[in-house]
């Protein structure tokens, strides 16, 4: 399930070959997502990844970023803020904030003032549903031979990796993959729009 999406993004996405080689990352992915798996994780974080396997953690953000932007797949991409005065967090489907946000519990609104609010709004990267069921099933048939424990998985985990957020994104220099520049732009647009209105 996981090879024949993934395969089907790279051929609608010839620019990922040269910068994530399949032969490569799949293997590494889908190594990274059982592990995930077996520890119940809810949301999949690509700093994470890119701790894992020692790879430089914008490419991998950017690479998350593809696997959840077009037709076909591997995330869902939400986003989350933490209410600013009572901490509560807010899953939002679009950065987008066409209308001005308050916290369920405290009242309190949230809106893009600048620049800055940008790192206050991160990546929830959600597994596919139909990928999630998947990998489920392989685990459980190889589970009963194998000895490796939940332990075993938590302790080479690296636990501290913070959530990347819209302006680990919109800060980046240069050119980077075509999806990652049209979402950049995505989001210096719906900038200077929330800024118009404040
Ligand atoms: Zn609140």
């Amino acid at each position: 399930m996981l090879y024949t999406k993934l395969k089907t993004i790279y051929e609608a996405k010839p620019f990922l070959e040269k910068h994530y080689p399949f032969d490569q990352y799949y293997p590494l992915l889908q190594s990274h997502i059982t592990k995930e798996i077996k520890l119940n994780a809810e949301y999949f974080n690509p700093y994470r990844f890119a701790n894992e396997f020692s790879l430089d953690s914008k490419k991998s953000l950017n690479f998350f970023i593809s696997l959840s932007t077009g037709k076909a797949t591997v995330f869902e991409k939400n986003y989350q803020y933490n209410c600013v005065n009572c901490n509560l967090p807010k899953i939002l489907t679009s950065f987008v904030l066409t209308e001005m946000l308050v916290c369920d519990e405290c009242y309190t609104p949230f809106f893009i003032e600048d620049e800055n609010s940008l790192k206050y709004i991160e990546f929830i990267f959600k597994l596919k549903s139909e990928i999630l069921t998947d990998v489920k099933q392989q685990i459980k048939k190889v589970q009963s031979s194998s000895k490796e424990t939940k332990r075993d998985l938590e302790e080479d985990r690296e636990q501290s990796s913070s959530n990347p957020n819209i302006a680990d994104v919109h800060n980046q220099k240069g050119p980077s993959t075509p999806d990652v520049d049209w979402y950049r732009e995505q989001i210096a647009e719906s900038l200077r729009v929330s800024m118009r209105k404040t």
